[in-house]
């Protein structure tokens, strides 16, 4: 339940960066989805604003943090729950005890203590811990379930937070959580797309920005792959040779073999469908092979648009 941190105040250890997380973050994505339903989700339109969370180093410690706690715990409408914020030397940056409620104990690192701007990104990551643990929403194991809240916390509107909180000098990193700087971007562009959000002009953190473009970049390329009709040459080239192999090849189908990154795969005989990520919420959509197919993802309700 501790959000892990090279920081606050910096470290010299080497920042994860890429995509190593992305498959249970697309995961995660999903669960999100199924758990709440597309009704729930879209009422998460309006991300938390740095004005709501601003801590100055100037502002009363313990009020302060409690006060940035309540506006964390109204954006989840966790109406009930009260956290209380102590500060503690310890090895992570933040912890909370998963709880029966209303009160949550939530402790920081007393490092925070001289970096209070980077408060909130530390607590919207712990609340959401609670609010998961109140829908009864997990991922088995420690490393899986850690992923799930950095996730959740992007995708519903805190989450930005935590990535602004990635800063690099000559010197020193700081970084907040267990996705990887990247990946906190792809997960806010996915949530940008659906919402018609721009976080761009938010970050205070120039390496926060340029972490965001790279995943937003990841999250544009989910669509434009085939079977999709935005998909470019080189990938509808390799997607009609694989349908003809699968057609001439039927005892070798599912093909082609599992792909981690959730491309499409051709699937039983007759007829032949084939199956492939929906760009938005990730879950697989199954369309007949048969040309220009529109379906309409199940899970999340985007159309799409698909020759198949
Ligand atoms: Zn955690
Ligand atoms: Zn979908």
């Amino acid at each position: 339940m501790a959000v892990r941190g090279g920081g606050p105040g910096g470290s010299r250890s080497p920042v994860e960066h890429g995509f190593p997380h992305l498959p249970t973050v697309r995961e995660a994505i999903t669960a999100l989805y199924r758990r709440l339903s597309y009704e729930t989700v879209r009422t998460f339109d309006v991300s938390v604003a740095a004005g709501d969370v601003a801590f100055a180093d100037v502002d009363e410690l313990y009020t302060g943090a409690q006060r940035v706690a309540r506006v964390l715990v109204r954006h989840l409408r966790l109406p009930e729950a009260r956290l209380v914020v102590s500060f503690r030397d310890m090895e992570y940056a933040a912890n909370v005890e998963p709880a029966a409620g209303p009160e949550y104990f939530v402790e920081l690192n007393s490092r925070f203590k001289s970096h209070r701007r980077d408060i909130g990104a530390a607590l919207a990551h712990e609340v959401t811990h609670v609010w998961l643990h109140r829908l009864g929403l997990s991922f088995p194991g420690v490393r899986d379930n850690e992923i799930l809240t950095d996730t959740v916390t992007a995708y519903l509107g805190s989450g930005w937070l935590l990535l602004d909180a990635f800063r690099e000098d000559g010197l020193t990193s700081q970084k907040l959580g267990y996705l990887t700087p990247e990946e906190f971007g792809y997960v806010l562009a996915k949530r940008a797309e659906v919402f018609g959000e721009d976080p761009a002009p938010w970050f205070t953190s120039p390496q926060a920005y340029e972490a965001y473009v790279r995943g937003r970049e990841v999250a544009r390329r989910d669509a434009r792959r085939p079977p999709l009709v935005a998909c470019g040459w080189a990938g509808r080239h390799r997607y009609a040779w694989d349908r003809r192999y699968a057609r001439t090849h039927p005892e070798e189908t599912p093909f082609p073999p599992r792909d981690p990154e959730g491309g499409y795969v051709f699937e039983s005989c007759s007829p032949l469908r084939v199956s492939f990520a929906c760009p938005t919420c990730l879950q697989r959509v199954r369309v007949p092979v048969r040309g220009r197919v529109r379906a309409r993802c199940g899970l999340c309700r985007s159309v799409l648009e698909c020759d198949t």
